[in-house]
């Protein structure tokens, strides 16, 4: 199932890096994976603005569902993090009809967003709490 998103007509943006309101650039289309909807799984895709800052230059904005460069919503994420506190990598992307790489990459990023949030090392702060598993 796939999901468009499309902003309202007139919508302002800001830049991402000083939150000034800049005018529109372009605009990418991308999508995200987002939790299943009746047990399909659900693809959001939009096309997301760029604006063009006078001073930091053409960015992509941030979208309020998704960490910058993710391709999961933030529900998704904390679905994947909630498996993996119970499962290991392979049975939580067994049962997410993820792929392995998928979750584990999925794990450095939020282990990265933690560590720069916290100063701590992701692999002190977030790898140990998870049980070990093969790439099957
Ligand atoms: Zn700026």
């Amino acid at each position: 199932m796939h999901v468009r998103i499309r902003c309202r007509a007139g919508t302002k943006h800001t830049c991402p890096k000083c939150g000034t309101s800049c005018p529109g650039y372009d605009s990418l289309e991308r999508s995200w994976r987002h939790l299943d909807t009746c047990q399909f799984q659900t693809i959001l895709v939009a096309d997301v603005p760029r604006v063009k800052c006078p001073e930091h230059g053409v960015h992509q904005i941030h979208m309020p569902w998704s960490a910058p460069g993710s391709r999961f919503t933030a529900l998704m994420e904390a679905l994947v993090i909630d498996w993996l506190k119970e499962a290991s990598i392979s049975a939580g992307a067994r049962m997410l009809h993820l792929s392995w790489d998928e979750v584990d990459g999925r794990l450095l990023s939020v282990g990265c967003a933690i560590e720069a949030r916290s100063g701590q090392s992701a692999s002190v702060s977030t790898r140990p709490r998870f049980r070990s598993a093969t790439n099957t």
